[in-house]
């Protein structure tokens, strides 16, 4: 579903992605991990084109990645994206979050669009907070709100980079659960985590990523029973 062949990009003389060769099946659930600043968050922006790369390819579905205008947008609903921070809008209520995309980019009806929202709202649990503006909610809840938000644009695939690092402890299960539950219904899912029961418990595949470069990836397993490289080992031992 999501092919990146020879992906490479720098920012000035950082070489942030080198190299970087991934397919990810549709209904796969693939979690990325690895050091800070090994460039798990610009490999999550550059398939949802908020950063250009230098060489290589991207394609979704078989087709290069659009550059410019409505292309774009529909991409960006093709392939949702759950961020560390929520970035919820902040002037409209949380149904209206999850109607806007629906209305502006797939040109759903209102009706319908609300029919929807309420739905996935009550799907993942924040159903009575409709009316509510995002700063009302819990940071939990927010992200809920986040993940229905992209739910509601039917995407082939959502990228979550660290969407639980924002919270309170208190609230990281309810947002895993979450995703879980998308995981069992066959959402192609790309997931940067420091959770590790949630790789274990939901990945397909474990991918690691050091200095820009995929290093290993393996069987959720497999990977944290048996890493190969030093720095996978190195990696694990400081946060098992
Ligand atoms: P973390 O675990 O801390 O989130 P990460 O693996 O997500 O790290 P990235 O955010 O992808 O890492 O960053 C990789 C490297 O690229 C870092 O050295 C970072 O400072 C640098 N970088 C990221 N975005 C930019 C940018 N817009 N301009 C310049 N350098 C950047
Ligand atoms: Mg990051």
């Amino acid at each position: 579903l999501v092919v990146l062949n020879g992906v490479n990009k720098h920012f000035g003389a950082l070489h942030v992605l080198q190299d970087i060769d991934l397919t990810i099946a549709r209904g796969e659930v693939v979690v990325v991990i690895g050091p800070s600043g090994s460039g798990k968050s610009t490999l999550c922006r550059t398939i949802n084109r908020l950063e250009t790369i230098d060489s290589g390819s991207i394609s979704i579905d078989g087709k290069p990645l659009p550059q410019e205008g409505k292309e774009l947008a529909r991409l960006r609903a093709d392939v949702g994206m759950v961020f560390q921070s929520f970035n919820l809008f902040a002037h409209k209520t949380v149904l209206e979050n999850v109607m806007l995309g629906q209305v502006k980019v797939r040109r759903t009806e209102k009706k319908v669009a609300e029919k929807k929202a309420r739905a996935l709202l009550d799907r993942v649990g924040v159903g009575s907070q409709s009316d509510k503006y995002p700063a009302q909610l819990s940071g939990g809840q927010q992200q809920r709100v986040a993940i229905a938000r992209a739910l509601a644009m039917d995407p082939k695939v959502i990228l979550f980079d660290e969407p639980t690092s924002a919270l309170d402890p208190e609230m990281i299960n309810e947002v895993l659960e979450v995703m879980q539950q998308l995981a069992r219904d066959g959402m192609t899912m790309v997931v940067v985590t420091h959770e590790m029961g949630f790789a274990r418990s939901a990945a397909n595949r474990v991918v690691f990523m050091a200095d820009g470069r995929i290093v290993e990836e393996a069987q959720p397993e497999e990977f944290f029973s048996n890493p190969r490289s030093d720095r996978a080992k190195d990696f694990l031992s400081k946060i098992l």
